[in-house]
C-alpha cells in the first residue's frame, strides 16, 4: 500500500497534540494526528488554564466552548488550608489560611486589565473532548484515535512512520515532512535518544477521582484545598472540585494523597482511605478511577531532532504547582504552529523551526525549576507557618495546632506570623509575571538593545512592555464602532501585525510593500488620536513605548518581533530587513 503523504504528523492526542492540530488547521496546514487510546483522558489531571492559555484559546475561537463548561474565576480564585473537611472536635474543619490565587480576589482586577480574557478552571477530562471536537471539525477524518505510532525513521527529506490501528492491527505508512511529538515523552523522544535531564521520580502520588455529595461541608471558591491533619500527617491530602457543577453543588472530586502502604489497585482500601482523610466514615461515594503519577522535574536536552519537533510533556515535566504543565504544552504548540505554516508555504526557511527550541527551551527550564522550587517550598512553608517540623514529636502535633488557634495574644501573634509566611506562597499561586510576562531573548525576534522591565523576584507583578520578544501588551481599542484587543490585530492565518503610532502612515505603507515582497500577510494599523483605531482608555499610550511615528511588528503568536521607537528615512527597507531576518529568508 502506498504511503499517505502529509505535511505534518502529530503523535499524541492529549492537550498539547489536540491544540497543535487546531492551531495548524487554523493556519491552513494539512496534517494527521494519531492517538493510541480510543478516547481522551479518563482522569481529571490538569485543571488550571492560565491567562495566556485562555488568550490563545480566544485567538482560536475555543474560549466560548471552554467557558460553557469551565469554572469562572469567582468559583475558584482562592487556595485554602484546612485541618479537615468535617468533624466535631475542636481542631476539626478549622480554616488555617486562605489566599487569593490564580487570578482570583484582588488579583482579578489586575488580570482583567492585563489581558482580554481571564483564567479559567476546567480539568483535562472535560477540556480534551472540547479540543478533540474542534480538532475533528477543523480537520475531518484526520484525527485518528485508537491509532499508534509503531515505528518511524527520518530519511532526511521526510519522516516515514508506521501507524498501527489498535482495533484491527492494520499498519499504514505515513510520510510526513515534519513530525510533532506530543506523546508525553512515551515514544518518540526515547527512540531518538532525547535525554530528560533533572530530578526524576521525586514522589509517588495517587489521585482518586470520585463522586460524592460534599455540599454540607465543602467551602466553595477554592481551586485547591489542602488538608493538614492535626493528628496524623499521613492523612494530609489535597481536594479539588472536578465539576461538572462548580461550587457547593460539585458532584465530582479529585483527591491527591501519598499512597503509603496502600495496594495500588486495592479499590476498597482506597475508598476507606478517602473516608478516613475526609473524616467521614459513612460517606457514600463512587470511585471512578485511580491514577498513580510521579512528581518529577525534567527537561529535554533537545526540542528538535531533524524533522521531529517535540512539545508538551515530551520535553518538560514538572510538579503541578503553579500549573505550568498543560499550559506550557499548549503554548509550545502555539509557538510551533505559525512557524510550521510559514516554512511549509515556503515563506520562511526551515531554520525558522530552530527558533522553537531557542525560544521555548529556556522557558521550559524556567518552568521546571519554578515547579520544583514551589513544590518544595509549599511543604516547608506550610509546616513553618503552622509551627510544625521534625522537632515536633507526633504526640505534640495536636498541641501545636491548639496553640495556632488559641485566642490568646500569643495565638494572635502565631497566626499573624503564619500569614506573613503563607504570603511567600504568592510565587506559586500569583505568578502572573511568569504566566504572561515571559520573553524570548533569542529566536525569531530582533532585539533593540533595551533592557527587560523590572522583575519582582516572586514573579507576581507583571510589567507590560513592547520590548522585542515579549508578549504584546493588551489594550482595548475601538475600530469602526467595535471593541477589540490589541491581540486581535494579529490573525491566525500566519498573519503578522504592524501597530504604528497615529503619525505612522509611512510604516503602514511600507508594510503593504513588504507583505507583497515576502507574500506574508501584515495587517497594518495606526492607533491613537485621529487614527483608524482609537485607544479607548489611554492604556495603549501608557504601554506602547514608541513615539507617534514609531511602529511595532507583532508575530502571529502575539509576541513582539521588532520595533522602531520612532520614524525612519526608509521604512520599507528597515521593515523588509526585519521580516527577512525573522523568517531567515534566503532572498535578502
Ligand atoms: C494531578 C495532575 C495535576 C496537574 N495539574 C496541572 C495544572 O493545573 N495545570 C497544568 O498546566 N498542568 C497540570 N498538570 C500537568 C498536565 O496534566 C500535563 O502537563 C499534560 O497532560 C501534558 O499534555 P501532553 O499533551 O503534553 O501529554 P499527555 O497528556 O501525556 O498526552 C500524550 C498523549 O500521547 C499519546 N501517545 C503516547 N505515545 C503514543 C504513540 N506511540 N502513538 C500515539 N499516541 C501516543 C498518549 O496516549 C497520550 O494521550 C497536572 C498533572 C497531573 C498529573
Amino acid at each position: 500500500m502506498e504511503a499517505i503523504e502529509v505535511p505534518v504528523l502529530i503523535v499524541g492526542g492529549g492537550g498539547c497534540g489536540l491544540s497543535t492540530s487546531i492551531f495548524l488547521s487554523d493556519h491552513g496546514v494539512a496534517h494527521l494526528l494519531v492517538e493510541r487510546h480510543a478516547d481522551t483522558s479518563h482522569v481529571p489531571k490538569a485543571h488550571y488554564l492560565n491567562q495566556r492559555t485562555m488568550e490563545i484559546f480566544r485567538q482560536h475561537g475555543l474560549d466560548g466552548s471552554v467557558a460553557e463548561q469551565a469554572a469562572p474565576l469567582e468559583k475558584f480564585g482562592k487556595v485554602r488550608w484546612q485541618t479537615s473537611l468535617t468533624g466535631d472536635g475542636p481542631l476539626d474543619a478549622r480554616l488555617i489560611y486562605e489566599m487569593d490565587a490564580f487570578g482570583g480576589g484582588a488579583q482579578r482586577e489586575i488580570q482583567a486589565a492585563a489581558g482580554p480574557i481571564l483564567p479559567a478552571k476546567l480539568p483535562q477530562l472535560r477540556l480534551e473532548p472540547i479540543l478533540r471536537r474542534h480538532a475533528e471539525q477543523r480537520n475531518p477524518g484526520r484525527i485518528l484515535f485508537g491509532h499508534e505510532l509503531a515505528a518511524f525513521s527520518d530519511d532526511g527529506d521526510r519522516v516515514i512512520a508506521e501507524v498501527r490501528d489498535a482495533g484491527t492491527g492494520v499498519i499504514t505508512t505515513v510520510a510526513a515532512r515534519y513530525v510533532i511529538a506530543a506523546d508525553g515523552g512515551r515514544t518518540v523522544g526515547p527512540a531518538l535518544g532525547v535525554e530528560m535531564q533533572g530530578v526524576p521520580g521525586l514522589v509517588d502520588v495517587t489521585t482518586a477521582y470520585f463522586s460524592a455529595d460534599l455540599s454540607a461541608w465543602w467551602h466553595e471558591g477554592s481551586i485547591i484545598t489542602w488538608f493538614v491533619n492535626p493528628y496524623r500527617p499521613d492523612l494530609s491530602s489535597t481536594l479539588l472540585e472536578m465539576g461538572p457543577t462548580w461550587g457547593k453543588g460539585c458532584e465530582e472530586w479529585g483527591l491527591h494523597f501519598i499512597p503509603g502502604d496502600l495496594g495500588r489497585s486495592d479499590e476498597q482500601a482506597v475508598v476507606s482511605r478517602i473516608r478516613e482523610v475526609l473524616g467521614m466514615p459513612g460517606l457514600e461515594l463512587t470511585l471512578h478511577r485511580l491514577s498513580h503519577w510521579t512528581v518529577e522535574g525534567v527537561l529535554a536536552d533537545r526540542y528538535r531532532v531533524g524533522r521531529v519537533l517535540l512539545a508538551g510533556d515530551a520535553v518538560h515535566r514538572q510538579p503541578p504547582t503553579t500549573g505550568l504543565g498543560l499550559n506550557g504544552g499548549i503554548q509550545d504548540a502555539h509557538n510551533l504552529a505559525w512557524k510550521l505554516a510559514a516554512v511549509l508555504t515556503d515563506r520562511a526557511h526551515d531554520s525558522l523551526l530552530d527558533t522553537y527550541e531557542a525560544e521555548r527551551r529556556p522557558l521550559g527550564k524556567l518552568h521546571v525549576d519554578w515547579g520544583l522550587s514551589t513544590w518544595f517550598h509549599h511543604k516547608v512553608m506550610t509546616e513553618a507557618a503552622i509551627g510544625l517540623g521534625p522537632h515536633i514529636p507526633p504526640q505534640r502535633r495536636a498541641s501545636v495546632f491548639s496553640a495556632f488557634f488559641d485566642l490568646s495574644p500569643v495565638g494572635t501573634a502565631v497566626r499573624a506570623r503564619a500569614a506573613e509566611i503563607f504570603d511567600t506562597h504568592r510565587g506559586e499561586c500569583q505568578a502572573h509575571d511568569l504566566e504572561i510576562g515571559f520573553a524570548y531573548e533569542e529566536g525569531a525576534v530582533i532585539p533593540d538593545g533595551s533592557r527587560p522591565p523590572p522583575r519582582a523576584p516572586l514573579r507576581n507583578v507583571y510589567h507590560p512592555t513592547t520590548r522585542p520578544g515579549h508578549l504584546l501588551p493588551h489594550a482595548w481599542l475601538e475600530r469602526g464602532g467595535h471593541r477589540l484587543s490589541t491581540h486581535d490585530l494579529t490573525g491566525t492565518a500566519t498573519g503578522f501585525a504592524l501597530l504604528a503610532g497615529p503619525a505612522g502612515t509611512p510604516w503602514c505603507e511600507a508594510a503593504a510593500q513588504v507583505a507583497e515582497k515576502f507574500s506574508i500577510p501584515i495587517a497594518a494599523t495606526r492607533i491613537g488620536s485621529g487614527a483608524e483605531c482609537a485607544d479607548v482608555d489611554g492604556r495603549w499610550a501608557a504601554v506602547r513605548q514608541i513615539t507617534d511615528d514609531g511602529a511595532i511588528l507583532v508575530r502571529p503568536d502575539n509576541h513582539v518581533a521588532w520595533r522602531s521607537v520612532s520614524g525612519s528615512e526608509n521604512p520599507a527597507n528597515v521593515l523588509g530587513n526585519a521580516i527577512s531576518r525573522i523568517l531567515d529568508h534566503n532572498t535578502t
